[in-house]
Protein backbone atom coordinates (compact mmCIF):
# COMPACT_ATOMS: atom_id res chain seq x y z
CA UNK A 1 0.00 0.00 0.00
CA UNK A 2 0.44 4.01 -0.01
CA UNK A 3 2.17 4.82 3.16
CA UNK A 4 0.58 7.78 4.31
CA UNK A 5 1.93 11.23 4.70
CA UNK A 6 1.52 14.57 6.70
CA UNK A 7 2.49 17.22 4.99
CA UNK A 8 3.10 20.64 7.29
CA UNK A 9 2.90 23.59 4.85
CA UNK A 10 3.73 26.68 7.01
CA UNK A 11 3.49 29.00 4.30
CA UNK A 12 5.53 32.64 5.28
CA UNK A 13 5.62 31.77 9.24
CA UNK A 14 8.02 31.23 11.32
CA UNK A 15 11.91 32.24 11.69
CA UNK A 16 14.44 29.76 12.03
CA UNK A 17 14.36 30.14 15.68
CA UNK A 18 10.84 29.41 15.81
CA UNK A 19 11.22 26.66 13.14
CA UNK A 20 13.98 24.69 15.23
CA UNK A 21 11.87 24.85 18.01
CA UNK A 22 8.86 23.44 16.54
CA UNK A 23 10.99 20.85 14.73
CA UNK A 24 12.68 20.06 18.18
CA UNK A 25 9.26 19.94 20.25
CA UNK A 26 7.45 18.06 17.17
CA UNK A 27 10.07 15.21 16.87
CA UNK A 28 9.76 14.77 21.36
CA UNK A 29 6.10 15.26 21.16
CA UNK A 30 5.91 12.19 18.55
CA UNK A 31 8.28 10.42 20.31
CA UNK A 32 6.44 10.39 23.71
CA UNK A 33 3.45 9.23 21.64
CA UNK A 34 6.06 5.85 20.53
CA UNK A 35 4.35 7.33 17.03
CA UNK A 36 6.16 4.82 13.91
CA UNK A 37 7.80 6.65 11.16
CA UNK A 38 6.97 3.68 9.57
CA UNK A 39 3.28 3.99 9.29
CA UNK A 40 3.72 7.25 8.25
CA UNK A 41 5.69 9.51 7.05
CA UNK A 42 6.31 13.53 8.24
CA UNK A 43 6.91 16.28 6.53
CA UNK A 44 7.34 20.03 7.33
CA UNK A 45 7.89 22.67 4.53
CA UNK A 46 9.85 25.99 5.99
CA UNK A 47 11.13 29.16 4.62
CA UNK A 48 13.78 29.31 2.82
CA UNK A 49 15.40 30.67 5.20
CA UNK A 50 15.07 27.92 7.93
CA UNK A 51 15.73 24.93 5.78
CA UNK A 52 19.52 24.79 7.23
CA UNK A 53 18.48 25.06 10.45
CA UNK A 54 16.20 22.01 10.39
CA UNK A 55 18.77 20.56 8.11
CA UNK A 56 21.16 20.83 10.48
CA UNK A 57 18.70 20.12 13.80
CA UNK A 58 17.94 16.77 11.86
CA UNK A 59 20.96 15.38 10.98
CA UNK A 60 22.60 16.19 14.70
CA UNK A 61 19.73 14.86 16.22
CA UNK A 62 18.73 11.91 13.28
CA UNK A 63 15.08 12.35 13.43
CA UNK A 64 12.72 10.97 11.58
CA UNK A 65 11.05 13.76 10.22
CA UNK A 66 11.39 15.16 6.78
CA UNK A 67 10.96 18.37 5.41
CA UNK A 68 10.92 19.91 1.92
CA UNK A 69 10.68 23.88 0.19
CA UNK A 70 7.57 26.15 -0.83
CA UNK A 71 8.66 26.41 -3.89
CA UNK A 72 11.71 26.20 -6.93
CA UNK A 73 13.11 27.70 -9.63
CA UNK A 74 12.90 26.51 -13.07
CA UNK A 75 16.39 27.35 -13.62
CA UNK A 76 19.20 25.62 -11.95
CA UNK A 77 21.50 28.07 -11.89
CA UNK A 78 22.47 31.65 -13.08
CA UNK A 79 21.48 35.42 -13.55
CA UNK A 80 18.59 34.67 -12.01
CA UNK A 81 18.38 37.08 -8.72
CA UNK A 82 16.31 36.01 -5.87
CA UNK A 83 15.71 32.56 -7.24
CA UNK A 84 16.53 28.76 -5.30
CA UNK A 85 17.39 26.05 -7.63
CA UNK A 86 16.58 22.59 -6.95
CA UNK A 87 20.05 21.81 -6.40
CA UNK A 88 20.67 23.81 -3.41
CA UNK A 89 17.50 22.27 -1.94
CA UNK A 90 18.10 19.05 -2.68
CA UNK A 91 21.84 19.56 -0.96
CA UNK A 92 20.07 20.82 2.33
CA UNK A 93 18.92 17.30 2.62
CA UNK A 94 15.35 18.70 1.28
CA UNK A 95 12.84 15.56 0.39
CA UNK A 96 9.76 17.25 -1.15
CA UNK A 97 9.03 20.58 -2.73
CA UNK A 98 5.08 21.68 -3.17
CA UNK A 99 4.77 23.14 -6.61
CA UNK A 100 2.02 24.98 -8.10
CA UNK A 101 0.20 25.93 -4.41
CA UNK A 102 -2.86 28.02 -5.23
CA UNK A 103 -1.00 31.06 -3.50
CA UNK A 104 1.99 30.61 -5.65
CA UNK A 105 -0.50 30.54 -8.85
CA UNK A 106 -2.70 33.52 -7.67
CA UNK A 107 0.45 35.40 -6.49
CA UNK A 108 3.24 35.06 -8.59
CA UNK A 109 2.89 34.63 -12.78
CA UNK A 110 2.98 30.87 -12.51
CA UNK A 111 1.42 28.98 -14.96
CA UNK A 112 0.91 25.69 -16.10
CA UNK A 113 4.00 25.67 -18.37
CA UNK A 114 6.17 27.27 -15.57
CA UNK A 115 4.60 24.11 -13.10
CA UNK A 116 5.64 21.54 -15.47
CA UNK A 117 9.24 23.21 -15.38
CA UNK A 118 9.71 23.27 -11.81
CA UNK A 119 8.07 19.80 -11.56
CA UNK A 120 11.04 18.54 -14.21
CA UNK A 121 13.31 20.55 -12.26
CA UNK A 122 12.56 18.78 -8.87
CA UNK A 123 12.67 15.14 -10.51
CA UNK A 124 15.92 15.90 -12.08
CA UNK A 125 17.39 16.42 -8.44
CA UNK A 126 16.31 13.34 -6.90
CA UNK A 127 13.18 14.80 -5.16
CA UNK A 128 9.70 14.64 -4.92
CA UNK A 129 6.93 17.62 -5.95
CA UNK A 130 4.10 17.55 -4.48
CA UNK A 131 1.76 18.81 -7.22
CA UNK A 132 -0.85 20.78 -5.54
CA UNK A 133 -4.76 21.28 -7.99
CA UNK A 134 -7.67 22.08 -6.97
CA UNK A 135 -11.11 24.41 -7.82
CA UNK A 136 -11.98 27.88 -6.44
CA UNK A 137 -15.70 28.30 -5.20
CA UNK A 138 -16.74 29.34 -9.24
CA UNK A 139 -16.06 25.67 -10.48
CA UNK A 140 -17.80 23.82 -7.52
CA UNK A 141 -20.51 26.24 -8.16
CA UNK A 142 -20.89 25.00 -11.62
CA UNK A 143 -20.57 21.76 -10.85
CA UNK A 144 -17.37 21.09 -12.90
CA UNK A 145 -14.76 20.49 -10.14
CA UNK A 146 -14.09 16.88 -10.18
CA UNK A 147 -12.79 17.94 -14.83
CA UNK A 148 -10.99 20.72 -13.26
CA UNK A 149 -8.79 19.02 -10.88
CA UNK A 150 -8.46 16.16 -13.11
CA UNK A 151 -7.94 18.64 -16.02
CA UNK A 152 -4.64 20.59 -13.52
CA UNK A 153 -3.24 17.01 -13.19
CA UNK A 154 -3.05 15.93 -16.53
CA UNK A 155 -1.95 19.75 -18.02
CA UNK A 156 0.94 19.49 -15.78
CA UNK A 157 2.05 15.61 -16.27
CA UNK A 158 0.89 15.29 -19.82
CA UNK A 159 4.80 15.23 -20.73
CA UNK A 160 6.25 12.64 -18.21
CA UNK A 161 6.67 9.45 -19.00
CA UNK A 162 5.26 6.51 -16.75
CA UNK A 163 8.79 6.76 -14.37
CA UNK A 164 8.53 9.78 -13.27
CA UNK A 165 5.04 10.15 -12.82
CA UNK A 166 5.39 7.28 -10.39
CA UNK A 167 7.61 9.84 -8.73
CA UNK A 168 4.98 12.35 -7.91
CA UNK A 169 2.42 13.14 -5.16
CA UNK A 170 -0.78 15.21 -5.96
CA UNK A 171 -2.14 17.57 -3.44
CA UNK A 172 -6.00 18.13 -3.89
CA UNK A 173 -6.61 21.45 -2.41
CA UNK A 174 -9.48 23.09 -2.78
CA UNK A 175 -8.84 27.09 -3.22
CA UNK A 176 -12.17 27.28 -1.15
CA UNK A 177 -10.92 25.00 1.56
CA UNK A 178 -7.78 26.84 2.37
CA UNK A 179 -7.35 28.72 5.33
CA UNK A 180 -11.25 29.08 5.75
CA UNK A 181 -12.76 26.97 7.90
CA UNK A 182 -14.46 25.06 5.56
CA UNK A 183 -13.53 21.65 5.52
CA UNK A 184 -14.30 19.93 2.08
CA UNK A 185 -16.57 16.75 3.36
CA UNK A 186 -14.93 13.70 3.55
CA UNK A 187 -17.02 12.17 0.61
CA UNK A 188 -15.95 15.09 -1.36
CA UNK A 189 -12.24 14.34 -0.85
CA UNK A 190 -12.50 11.12 -1.93
CA UNK A 191 -14.58 11.59 -4.91
CA UNK A 192 -11.75 14.38 -5.83
CA UNK A 193 -9.08 12.03 -5.11
CA UNK A 194 -10.46 9.06 -6.69
CA UNK A 195 -10.92 10.80 -10.25
CA UNK A 196 -7.50 12.13 -9.96
CA UNK A 197 -6.20 8.94 -9.98
CA UNK A 198 -8.37 7.59 -12.56
CA UNK A 199 -7.07 10.27 -14.34
CA UNK A 200 -3.62 9.14 -13.63
CA UNK A 201 -4.33 5.46 -14.19
CA UNK A 202 -5.91 6.53 -18.07
CA UNK A 203 -2.34 8.12 -18.49
CA UNK A 204 0.14 5.61 -17.27
CA UNK A 205 -1.53 2.49 -16.24
CA UNK A 206 -3.31 0.91 -13.19
CA UNK A 207 0.41 0.17 -11.66
CA UNK A 208 1.19 3.62 -11.71
CA UNK A 209 -1.89 5.57 -10.29
CA UNK A 210 -1.89 3.07 -7.33
CA UNK A 211 1.27 3.83 -5.95
CA UNK A 212 0.89 7.83 -6.14
CA UNK A 213 -0.11 9.18 -3.27
CA UNK A 214 -2.75 11.66 -3.27
CA UNK A 215 -3.17 14.37 -0.39
CA UNK A 216 -6.16 16.64 0.92
CA UNK A 217 -5.48 19.93 1.39
CA UNK A 218 -7.96 22.81 2.82
CA UNK A 219 -8.64 23.69 6.43
CA UNK A 220 -7.22 19.66 7.82
CA UNK A 221 -7.43 19.73 11.74
CA UNK A 222 -7.31 16.88 14.33
CA UNK A 223 -10.97 17.08 14.33
CA UNK A 224 -11.82 16.20 10.86
CA UNK A 225 -8.37 14.27 10.07
CA UNK A 226 -9.72 11.12 11.26
CA UNK A 227 -13.25 10.67 8.69
CA UNK A 228 -10.89 12.41 5.48
CA UNK A 229 -8.05 9.35 6.22
CA UNK A 230 -10.69 6.81 6.30
CA UNK A 231 -11.22 7.53 2.53
CA UNK A 232 -9.62 5.00 0.54
CA UNK A 233 -8.00 7.19 -2.06
CA UNK A 234 -6.57 9.60 0.12
CA UNK A 235 -3.60 9.03 1.60
CA UNK A 236 -2.29 11.64 3.86
CA UNK A 237 -2.72 15.96 4.24
CA UNK A 238 -1.05 19.39 3.19
CA UNK A 239 -1.98 20.80 6.15
CA UNK A 240 -1.57 24.95 6.34
CA UNK A 241 -2.60 26.82 9.57
CA UNK A 242 -3.21 23.67 12.00
CA UNK A 243 0.23 22.82 11.07
CA UNK A 244 1.89 26.19 12.72
CA UNK A 245 0.54 24.26 16.57
CA UNK A 246 2.70 21.60 17.38
CA UNK A 247 0.34 19.84 19.51
CA UNK A 248 -2.12 19.51 16.62
CA UNK A 249 0.50 18.55 14.15
CA UNK A 250 1.18 16.01 16.34
CA UNK A 251 -2.33 15.04 16.65
CA UNK A 252 -3.08 14.75 12.99
CA UNK A 253 -0.10 13.10 12.85
CA UNK A 254 -1.43 10.87 15.40
CA UNK A 255 -4.75 9.99 13.62
CA UNK A 256 -2.63 9.14 10.26
P1 LIG B 1 -5.08 25.55 5.59
O1 LIG B 1 -4.84 24.21 6.24
O2 LIG B 1 -4.65 26.69 6.45
O3 LIG B 1 -6.47 25.66 5.07
O4 LIG B 1 -4.10 25.62 4.30
C1 LIG B 1 -4.08 24.55 3.43
C2 LIG B 1 -2.95 24.73 2.50
O5 LIG B 1 -2.94 25.61 1.66
C3 LIG B 1 -1.81 23.82 2.62
O6 LIG B 1 -0.95 23.94 1.55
Amino acid sequence: GRKPLVAGNWKMNFDHLEATYFVQKLAWTLRDARFDYRDCEVALFPSFTSIRSVQVLVEADDLKIRYGAQNVSVTNQGAFTGDISADMLSRLGCSYVIVGHSERRKYHPEDDANIVDQVRAVLAADMTPILCVGESFEERRQGIELDFAVGQVRDVTRDLNEAEAARLIVAYEPVWAIGTGMVATAEAAQDAAQAIREGLAAQFGAKVSDGVRILYGGSVTSRNAGELIAMSDVDGFLVGGASLDVDEMARICRLV
